[in-house]
Order: C-alpha cells, then structure tokens, then sequence
C-alpha cells in the first residue's frame, strides 16, 4: 500500500534493522524499543490487521516468531518474552505485526518502558542478533 510506512521497509525505501526474512515475512527491530532487542514481525504483503491476515500466514508468523524467540534468547541472554498483537484503536501502524518483548529476569518489564536510558544501543543490539 502506497502510505503504509511497514510497505515501504519491505520495498527497502525505508530502512530497517532487519534480523529475519523469507518469502512470506520479515522481521526487525523496533525503532521505539521497549526492551533490548523489540522485535516485529511482519506479513510483506499488506493487511491492515489480524482480521484481515489469511490464517495461513498468521500460522507462518507464528512458527517464525517461536524460532526467533529460541534465537534471541541465545543471542540476547534474555530469560523470557512477551508476544503482543495490538488491533484497533490500541494499533498504531495498521499494517499486520506481531511484537516480540524479550524480557530478562533482573530487570522488570514496566521498569523498562518508564526508563529507557536503560537500553541497549540499537545498533549494538542488531549487531548481536542479526541473521549471519
Ligand atoms: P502498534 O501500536 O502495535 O501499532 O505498534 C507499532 C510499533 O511500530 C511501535 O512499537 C513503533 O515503535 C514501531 N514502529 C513505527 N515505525 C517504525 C519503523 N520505521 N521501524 C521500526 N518500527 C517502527
Ligand atoms: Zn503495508
């Protein structure tokens, strides 16, 4: 879609830190983390939302989101994760997207999004988990 800034990362016209893709999704960091190592993963065709996504390809997003888990918990030392997906007045891009939140076990999730000078550097953190 034309405006869609998440369609625009898949053509390459916006940049991305971009840790995962194949021909169905892709997935990177994101731009406004709320732990080390935010991640979305996105359908690359556009659908506005989770009604909207064929259930195939929410299935695909699943599998894909449970591998980078495993992955990013290796590579980050992160000791859980949130998986969120926000739909209505709660989503902002209305491009599909499926979040993954590592969490890490000495640092409270709600203690991360009040103090964000405790984050990584995102490029230290993409340099960390980006597919080699
Ligand atoms: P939601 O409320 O689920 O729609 O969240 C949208 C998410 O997209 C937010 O966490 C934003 O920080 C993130 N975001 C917006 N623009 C970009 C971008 N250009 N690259 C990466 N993430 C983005
Ligand atoms: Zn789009």
């Amino acid at each position: 879609m034309k405006d869609c800034i998440f369609c625009k990362i898949v053509k390459g016209e916006i940049p991305s830190k971009k840790i995962y893709e194949d021909d169905l999704c892709m997935a990177y960091l994101d731009i406004n983390p709320d732990t080390d190592g935010h991640t979305l993963i996105i359908p690359k065709e556009h659908y506005e939302d989770i009604y909207e996504l064929p259930n195939d390809v929410l299935k695909h997003i699943f599998d894909v989101s449970k591998k980078l888990m495993n992955e990013l918990k290796d590579k980050l030392n992160c000791t859980g994760h949130t998986l969120m997906i926000n739909y209505g007045s709660s989503q902002e891009v209305k491009h599909f997207h499926m979040h993954i939140k590592p969490q890490y076990k000495d640092k409270k999730f709600v203690e991360f999004i009040k103090h964000k000078e405790l984050l990584k550097d995102t490029n230290k953190v993409h340099e960390m988990i980006k597919e080699d």
